[in-house]
């Protein structure tokens, strides 16, 4: 079951946030502990879900890595693991270009695929990822992402599972980042906003 992440007071993680980042981070949006029991639920909802299959996890790089890493070490199921990284160029309100700067390796051809991001929010990235995964014509793809914006989506495309839905804020920590920063942070935080343009 999904539930909606509280905010937790910033002042009982301080000590696990670098002193020059302590005043760039506004809230915890998502502690540590509200992750590893959700992520424990998307694993065991998978592992049902793919019980007789050998699935190719495919992870986008650099947000999804934390995700990935705890994820798939609560799947007993023989995966293989590959990883895309996407680079995108365009604004929200036109459709944006996304460059793969890396491929996968792994012959995907009839294999069940499992693709993994760390937030869904305009839904250019995974809908771009995915059709292009499809050229390699596996078996099937499905998504899982570990946040949702649906509040800021300009194409038509949701995710097989999701680890929270959350409201139209720039988050950070648990893998994502804000200018290559923050992703050591081992809960997701929210950003002060005057640090930040939400644009494009
Ligand atoms: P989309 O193509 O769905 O608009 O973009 C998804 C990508 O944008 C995510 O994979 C992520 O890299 C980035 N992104 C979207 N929202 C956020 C956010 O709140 N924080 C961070 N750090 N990255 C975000
Ligand atoms: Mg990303």
């Amino acid at each position: 079951m999904q539930r909606i992440p509280s905010t937790s007071d910033l002042a009982l993680h301080r000590g696990r946030v670098p002193k020059i980042w302590q005043k760039e981070i506004e809230s915890v949006l998502i502690s540590e502990t509200h992750l590893r029991t959700r992520v424990k639920e998307l694993a065991a909802e998978i592992t049902r879900d793919y019980a007789h299959s050998e699935p190719v996890v495919i992870s986008l790089l650099n947000g999804s890595t934390m995700f990935m890493a705890d994820l798939v070490r609560q799947i007993p199921l023989p995966i293989e693991l590959d990883f895309v990284a996407a680079s995108s160029y365009g604004t929200r309100t036109t459709p944006r270009r996304v460059r793969f700067t890396k491929k996968v390796s792994i012959d995907i051809r009839g294999r069940e695929v499992l693709l993994l991001d760390d937030i869904l929010d305009s839904g250019q990235t995974l809908w771009e990822t995915r059709r292009q995964l499809r050229t390699l014509k596996p078996y099937r793809i499905k998504t899982c992402v570990l946040l949702d914006k649906p509040s800021r989506r300009i194409i038509r495309i949701g995710a097989d599972y999701v680890g929270f839905t959350i409201p139209n804020l720039f988050v950070v920590g648990y893998g994502m980042d804000y200018a290559h920063q923050f992703r050591n942070l081992p809960f997701v935080g929210i950003l002060c906003p005057e640090l930040f343009s939400n644009e494009p």
